[in-house]
């Protein structure tokens, strides 16, 4: 997709894959009921606008579920104001390619999360479209929305009336809900002991496609300091954010803080779980300290993306070792080895990729 692979001299691209430019940025103007300022629709919007796509393939929301996401296909640029905002389930995007190419839209954007744009490339050169252009989405985990539904009852007394969810990068989960309230729960205060271990499953737990490797351009919040994180990954990522012309507000992103001791706290919190989810065990009130400290001392902007990334790894290992040891060899790539090497797990003799042909 990009020409190259990932190169190991370049700084971040062996956590986040190859790019060309790594930047924070926000809308000037965000959109409203957009996850956070509204990049990833707008770019589709000014797509449809520009009249360089036939049509955008991405969720909205199920009309009787505001949580379920729901594939579209998007032709009107006023339309991708009903796909904004984050989703948690799973459903079938790529779908709609063939609906969408009946239709004669030749020319395509797709925007998705790491496993729907894996499965897209796979299938790319056999769509023979005219033009397909890629705006991927970071994503941690995912869960069905039955269960995530069971999340949210556990968040609030009336959790009908949740319309946003998400996990910050200052360690906090920010709530909205319908009356216009706001609510911001420390990570630490989550009450993840109540979930079954289960909640997430185990293709999330082991995914290695946290940053969206394969999308033209990544826009997530992670690596962001409470803005926006976009990593253009080749040409048609950087012709994507020049669409958004002087509505967007670059910088450089900023990084602070240390990431080992939390990955190596987390590695411990995953194995102790035996499968289940990471928990932290400390008094409440250690809690409510070490919750007010992290947004202050923990890893901020790019050493947070990083932390991030090194916890999927570990996790990838520990869980593929307890679950399904064969697996290692095929599911495991080279780069998550040396991610994972700094907290003392290495590959056995048959965990290791062979090398390609
Ligand atoms: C399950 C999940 C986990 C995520 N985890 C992270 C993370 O850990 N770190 C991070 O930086 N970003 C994560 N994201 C992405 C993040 O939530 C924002 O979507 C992203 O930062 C873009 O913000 P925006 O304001 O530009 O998006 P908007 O302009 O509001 O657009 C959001 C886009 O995401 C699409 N979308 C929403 N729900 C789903 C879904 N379930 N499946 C596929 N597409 C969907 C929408 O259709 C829309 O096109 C995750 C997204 C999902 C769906």
């Amino acid at each position: 997709m990009h020409g190259r692979a990932r190169s190991t001299e370049r700084p971040d691209e062996l956590h986040f894959g190859p790019f060309d430019r790594m930047l924070r940025a926000s809308l000037v103007r965000p959109s409203t009921g957009a996850q956070w300022t509204g990049i990833t629709t707008r770019i589709g919007e000014r797509l449809l606008e520009t009249g360089q796509v036939d049509a955008v393939l991405t969720m909205t929301a199920d009309p009787a579920d505001r949580w379920r996401p729901q594939p579209v296909i998007i032709t009107r640029a006023e339309d991708m104001a009903s796909a904004r905002g984050m989703r948690m389930g799973y459903a079938p995007l790529l779908s709609l390619l063939e609906p969408a190419i009946a239709r004669g839209h030749r020319r395509l954007a797709v925007i998705g999360i790491p496993c729907q744009v894996y499965a897209l490339r796979a299938l790319e050169r056999e769509l023979g479209l005219d033009a397909l252009y890629v705006i991927g989405t970071p994503c941690s985990d995912n869960t069905t929305t039955e269960r995530f539904h069971e999340f949210l009852a556990l968040l609030a007394d009336d959790p009908a009336r949740i319309t946003y969810l998400e996990f910050r990068a200052d360690y906090h989960v920010e709530l909205r809900f319908d009356d216009g309230r706001v609510r911001e729960i420390p990570f630490l205060q989550l009450p993840l002991s109540r979930l079954p271990p289960d909640f997430f499953p185990l293709t999330c737990r082991t995914c290695v496609d946290y940053t969206n490797v394969l999308a033209d351009i990544t826009v997530g919040y992670m690596g962001g300091q409470g803005e926006q994180w976009l990593l253009v990954r080749n040409a048609r990522g950087a012709r994507l954010l020049e669409l958004l012309g002087s509505e967007v507000r670059i910088s450089e992103p900023g990084t602070a803080g240390k990431r080992t001791a939390h990955v190596k706290g987390f590695m411990t919190n995953v194995e102790r779980a035996a499968g289940g989810l990471p928990l932290r065990r400390m008094p409440g009130w250690l809690r409510r300290v070490v919750g007010w400290l992290m947004p202050r001392i923990g890893p901020r902007g790019l050493e947070f993306a990083r932390t991030r990334v090194d916890m999927k790894a570990v996790e990838t290992v520990i869980h593929l070792r307890r679950e399904q040891p064969r697996r290692l060899k095929s599911m495991v790539p080279p780069h998550v080895w040396r991610l994972v090497e700094p907290y003392g797990l290495t590959p056995g003799p048959d965990e290791r990729q062979e090398p390609g042909p």
